[in-house]
């Protein structure tokens, strides 16, 4: 399990990350599922799709994408011939592992990017898949790389 995302798509998220600060931002990674028959579940990200936190209450710990925003995403992908591969969101104040509530409400097949930021600044990011049977995440390898200039 990999995904594969630029440097310059890190650094939009953590600049939305670190700017939503103390409220959880999310967003999506638009890109392509590789289908290697080697390595089960990799992709890589075009770009990325900020997004609101629809969340009224309570954005310090939860975030809400609504349906609209979600399909409106995936519909543009579609026309790219792309689609959504990840879901990233940050965690304020909290470690960039996925809580219980993120398990519950995340979906196999996705990755999931969390950004944990300290008191304004991020402090590490990884990316999650939830197993097939929906009882845990596991961790998947994140490769950055570099955009060519
Ligand atoms: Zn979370």
């Amino acid at each position: 399990m990999a995904i594969h995302v630029s440097d310059k798509i890190i650094a939009q998220i953590i600049e939305q990350a670190e700017h939503s600060y103390p409220h959880e931002c999310c967003g999506f990674i638009i890109g392509t599922v590789l289908n290697e028959l080697e390595v089960k579940a990799q992709s890589k990200a075009s770009y990325y799709q900020p997004c609101l936190n629809q969340k009224s209450d309570n954005r310090e710990r939860r975030f809400l994408i609504d349906p609209v925003s979600y399909q409106d995403a995936e519909d543009k992908a579609d026309n790219e011939g792309l689609s959504i591969v990840s879901i990233v969101h940050s965690h304020p104040d909290h470690p960039d592992i996925p809580s219980e509530f993120d398990r519950i409400h995340a979906w196999p097949g996705l990755s999931y990017i969390i950004v944990s930021v300290q008191n304004r600044k991020a402090t590490g990011y990884r990316s999650w898949r939830l197993t097939d049977d929906r009882q845990c995440f596991e961790q998947e390898r994140l490769c950055i790389e570099r955009t060519e200039t």
